[in-house]
C-alpha cells in the first residue's frame, strides 16, 4: 500500500473514493463517493491547482 501524497488536477479521474483537499491552505474539501469520477473545479476564490487525496475521513 503506497503512503505517498498524490496530487490530481480538476477533471482528472479520482483513483479512490474518499476525501480530497485543495492545496491553498483553506482546507477546501470534496468527497468523492465513486472512484473513477472526475475531480471538480475548485471553489470560487480558491487559488489551488491540485487536489490532494487525504483518505477516507476528513482531517481536522
Ligand atoms: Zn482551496
Amino acid at each position: 500500500m503506497a503512503e505517498q501524497t498524490e496530487h490530481f488536477e480538476p477533471g482528472e479521474r479520482a483513483p479512490d473514493s474518499g476525501i480530497y483537499e485543495c492545496e491553498c491552505g483553506y482546507h477546501h474539501q470534496w468527497r468523492m463517493d465513486v472512484a473513477g469520477d472526475p475531480l471538480p473545479e475548485f471553489p470560487p476564490g480558491c487559488p489551488s491547482s491540485k487536489w490532494i487525496f487525504i483518505g477516507e475521513q476528513p482531517v481536522g
